[in-house]
């Protein structure tokens, strides 16, 4: 039976891979795109597939003036069993102290509050966010996430750089992520942790279930200090005296005597479906590394300044060629997850990206690095109308760059309601 059709029409469309289309609009039929382009060239269409019989009555027009349509934006790495942490770990001037404080607060406190993940995850979508890349030590925002209106990718991390039997740290991961129940909008995966964090052998083991078990995405923390560039060439600094209080130092690990991306590769850790987060401490040859690796680097802009690594080198990131991603980390290293407020550091911290390249990896870029590029991340037939509207003023000449200036969530709203497509999917 022929659906109904729905034409929201715009003083902007950003398609995302093609450039903005003015005085635009997008035709949507049981929440899928069937047309975007100029609003005339989509009424067109429309009246194509009325005439056809292709579509029952009439279409509804939606004038929603002047603002910018976009697809939903994709934050490709938080922590949500952190978020009740929000407040609780101030900024620090390195990474190992800004962690000894996060395990400090999560030892007194006995476990995670799994209630500050709610709260967080509505604020995100108030933020104009449709998906997310969620790291967990445990499942307790499993849950949390199934009944909430997002796509996500639940990554189950592992961490252990002295496990008895790595081999068996991963199949209690696997047991644990296959045990979960299974929902139509959150996708179970692995993560390591990081490479100081990880014993080799249980590194090498996950890229195996990734190139040969298909278990993909996978995650990994890269390059985020450069302490880690310390502790991978000589063994030696803040990370090797953590493990140490920490009593998980293993006494036969041998430095390798490279640099991070280059340790991973030579593990076969690393490969498509492989997000690499952070980056901030990886040199040139290690940027190209991951571009002809195929893996998608997500970088967390904010976090990074608040853990005290630095600014990420944006610039380097783009012109290396590898794919960029972008992430809001947990509520313990930023004041809130909004992609947007993402945006507007990256645009303050580089200097030659385009803003369209930036809003990119904000949408596609984390949307295929999910695993979700072909329902979500652009505005093209047959991708799901995951859609928000940002108020702009009719003066606007660049789009874009006004985009990535930093946009509140009082000026975002969902073009169609969230809870509809959910309505709409099969379980
Ligand atoms: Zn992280």
């Amino acid at each position: 039976m022929p659906g109904e059709i729905l034409v929201v029409r715009a003083a902007h469309v950003l398609p995302v891979g093609t450039p903005p289309v003015r005085d635009g609009a997008v035709a949507i039929e049981d929440h899928r795109i069937v047309a975007v382009g100029p609003a005339a060239m989509v009424q067109a269409t429309v009246s194509e597939r009325v005439s056809a019989g292709r579509v029952g009555g009439s279409p509804t027009l939606r004038d929603l003036g002047s603002v910018a349509l976009l697809p939903g934006l994709v934050n490709s790495h938080t922590h949500l069993e952190l978020s009740w942490l929000s407040g609780r770990v101030p900024p620090a001037s390195t990474l190992p102290a800004w962690v000894r404080t996060l395990l400090a607060a999560r030892r007194a406190a006995g476990g995670d509050d799994a209630a500050a993940v709610g709260p967080a995850l509505r604020s995100a979508r108030e933020a104009g966010t449709v998906a997310v890349g969620d790291i967990g030590n445990g499942t307790s925002a499993y849950a949390s996430l199934t009944e909430a209106v997002f796509d996500a990718v639940a990554f189950y991390e592992i961490i252990g750089f002295a496990p008895e039997n790595p081999d068996r740290l991963v199949d209690a991961a696997v047991a644990e992520i296959e045990a979960l129940p299974s929902s139509p909008t959150v996708r179970p995966a692995l993560a390591a942790h990081a490479p100081y964090s990880v014993h080799p052998d249980t590194l090498r083991r996950l890229g195996r279930e990734r190139q040969e078990r298909g278990r993909r995405p996978m995650s990994v923390h890269l390059g985020e200090s450069g302490e880690e560039g310390e502790f991978l060439a000589s063994g030696t600094g803040a990370w090797r005296a953590l493990l140490g209080e920490l009593g998980t130092w293993n006494p036969s690990w041998k430095a390798p005597a490279t640099t991070p991306a280059a340790y991973l590769e030579a593990l076969g850790f690393l490969g498509p479906g492989v997000l690499a987060v952070h980056g901030v401490h990886l040199g040139d040859g290690d940027l190209e590394r991951l571009a002809r690796l195929d893996v998608t680097l997500v970088t967390c802009p904010r976090s990074n300044l608040w853990t005290g690594v630095g600014a990420p080198p944006i610039d380097r990131f783009y012109a290396s060629g590898v794919k960029v991603a972008v992430g809001t980390d947990s509520l313990a290293s930023n004041t809130d997850l909004s992609v947007f407020a993402e945006l507007e550091t990256l645009r303050r911290l580089s200097r030659d990206v385009p803003a369209s390249r930036l809003i990119e990896s904000a949408t596609l870029r984390g949307a295929e690095a999910l695993g979700l590029g072909a329902e979500l991340g652009s505005i093209a037939p047959g991708r799901r109308a995951a859609l928000v509207a940002v108020d702009v003023p009719p003066s606007t000449v660049d789009v874009e760059e006004y985009l990535v200036g930093g946009i509140p969530p009082d000026r975002i709203r969902w073009v169609t309601s969230p809870e509809s497509w959910r309505l709409d999917r099969p379980c």
